[in-house]
């Protein structure tokens, strides 16, 4: 995973699962966008990035932590900046969940929005219904 400030970071969160991330060997640039970059580069940077966390072993660690520490910036778990603001915004609301130091807390609270971020359609994969 692409090194970020700790200084979010939920107390028990354990970094172990890192070591075990398929962006290891990937340039972090693709996980992190230029200042100012928005539109198709943005989100061919994005499916870029989610592709490889589709199947990356780690992925729900990875998600879990992000969504936890408020990570602002990048991709991880295969959610997009965007989509985990929609994340943070449905837990800030009155009745929403509220987040915890607890590992998969994360995940609770996204419920399957987590799944949907490397849906085909999330991952920029259209199949032909011609037969
Ligand atoms: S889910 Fe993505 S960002 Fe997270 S460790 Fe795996 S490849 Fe890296």
């Amino acid at each position: 995973m692409p090194q970020q400030p700790l200084a979010q970071v939920p107390l028990d969160s354990k970094w172990h699962w890192q070591e075990d991330g398929r962006c290891r060997t990937v340039d972090p640039l693709l996980f992190f966008h230029p200042q100012n970059e928005r539109g198709s580069s943005r989100s061919r940077r994005d499916q870029s990035a989610k592709r490889v966390c589709a199947p990356c072993p780690v992925r729900l660690e990875c998600a879990d932590y992000a969504i936890r520490a408020r990570e602002p910036y990048g991709v991880w778990g295969g959610l997009s900046e965007v989509e985990r603001e929609a994340i943070y915004r449905k837990i800030d609301q009155p009745r929403g969940s509220h987040l915890t130091s607890v590992l998969g807390s994360g995940i609770a609270a996204a419920k399957g929005l987590v799944n949907d971020a490397i849906s085909d359609e999330a991952l920029g994969i259209y199949h032909s219904t011609a037969s």
